[in-house]
């Protein structure tokens, strides 16, 4: 059986497991101690062995990448080329959320009673969040954080900051192609021997995927609240057509066009990867399974993924800004703010640029959110109204993420001249 026939069976598995205990368990302590002593660590236990190896991976893989590319003016240009692509996907996201949430027009249809429950459950997440929102902040200090003036400090922590590693990688790649060859080639055989060990222990790991994902996704669907779904249907059926159409559609044309790949050969080769994404809801921790399966199954060479992938996984996140842009304007409508042409036009740029600086983990957007919030006028202590569906949409606005960020590294390779496994 191949490896993503293995996880998907996985998810089936742990996703039915989760929805049954969830009706017919709930609240006993055959369910309780399942997920405490079993799906609980199980999951963590995979989570934990993919995220320890993104530290050494990306450090290895963009200053190995950027080495490799050698020339600086040539780095510059696919860097511009990387950038630019990020930002033409991210905005069409954030448009097809606008068109959709203002079409739809999702917050009519939140009944007055379920809107003062929901803001009344999640009113102490939404205080702590909002909290957090304003000790991030959002001002020069990000840009000045890239260059981190203690790198160990950057990433010692327990979500490391993403931009001042590959900022450091980047640094130390340039560096490499400063000097002389037989000086530093002892730093690449170190560099690639920490590379290639990187990629060995995530495929153990992956072959932990079937269990792990099953775990993860038995520990979310066993808690979760559908009653939720359905309260705040129109919403998440906003948020889901948004992700379809954005996926088969932007998605699709970009490859075609772009990496001129067959989409639907393309989608199927990186399924690994989107059902990674999906059940650890996170960027960050689908990165390492990101470059391998890039690697393998479509051929991307090393030096262009090991550069384009963990940018994009910090920078580029389709799914996340359509995501904003849908709930602000959701939320707008729901307490009764009507924002303006103008105001819409902030939206989506304060949409683009928040998904660049979200962190790639599991709601890493909401925080930055609540700052548009408060810039639009609508009240921040609103996030609480979605706080108990973000989970869900999470899982699959990281299937976007990541994925977007394949399309663009097969577009890179394609650029330079490189065949695509088919
Ligand atoms: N979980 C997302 C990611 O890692 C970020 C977010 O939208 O909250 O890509």
């Amino acid at each position: 059986m191949k490896r993503h026939t293995k996880i998907f069976l996985g998810l089936i598995i742990g996703a039915a497991a989760g929805v049954l205990s969830n009706k017919f368990l709930p609240g006993t302590l055959l369910l309780e101690a399942t997920q405490k002593y079993f799906s609980d660590p199980l999951g963590k236990i995979f989570l934990n062995m993919l995220i320890m190896m993104v530290i050494p991976l990306v450090f290895a893989s963009v200053s190995l990448g950027v080495a490799q590319i050698g020339d600086l003016k040539h780095l510059g240009n696919i860097g511009l080329r990387t950038a630019l692509y990020f930002l033409l996907a991210t905005t069409l996201a954030v448009i097809i959320g606008l068109a959709l949430v203002n079409s739809i027009r999702p917050g009519d249809y939140l009944p007055e009673e379920t809107k003062t429950e929901l803001l009344a459950s999640y009113s102490s997440q939404a205080a702590e969040l909002k909290d957090t929102a304003e000790k991030t902040g959002f001002g020069i200090q990000i840009l000045v954080n890239v260059v981190p003036r203690n790198p160990v400090a950057a990433i010692a922590r327990p979500n490391p900051d993403m931009l001042a590693l590959i900022f450091l990688a980047l640094m130390v790649g340039i560096g490499i192609t400063m000097v002389k060859k037989e000086r530093v080639q002892p730093l690449v055989r170190v560099l690639e021997g920490i590379n290639d060990v990187t990629v060995a222990i995530i495929n153990i790991a992956m072959k932990l995927a079937p269990f792990g994902v099953a775990a993860l996704i038995f520990s979310v669907t066993s808690r979760f609240g559908y009653d939720l779904l359905i309260a705040l249907g129109m919403y998440v059926i906003t948020v889901l057509l948004g992700f379809t159409l954005h996926f088969f559609g932007v998605f699709s044309f970009l490859v075609r066009i772009f990496a001129r790949y067959n989409p639907l050969r393309f989608f199927r080769k990186v399924e690994t990867v989107m059902l990674t994404a999906f059940s650890t809801s996170s960027s960050n921790a689908t990165l390492p399974t990101t470059i391998t399966v890039s690697q393998e199954n479509l051929g991307i060479p090393a030096k262009i993924s090991g550069f384009v992938l963990p940018l994009g996984a910090t920078m580029n996140m389709n799914g996340t800004a359509l995501f904003e842009g849908v709930t602000v304007l959701f939320l707008a409508q729901v307490f009764g703010v009507d924002l303006t042409l103008s105001q819409q036009v902030i939206v989506v740029i304060m949409s683009v640029v928040t998904a660049v600086g979200a962190a790639g983990v599991p709601s890493g957007a909401i925080p930055l959110m609540i700052i548009v919030l408060g810039m639009v006028g609508v009240p921040a202590e609103g996030i609480a109204i979605i706080l108990g569906v973000d989970r869900i949409l999470d899982m699959c606005r990281t299937v976007l993420n990541v994925t977007g960020d394949i399309t663009c590294a097969a577009y890179i390779a394609r650029t330079e001249g490189v065949e695509l496994k088919q």
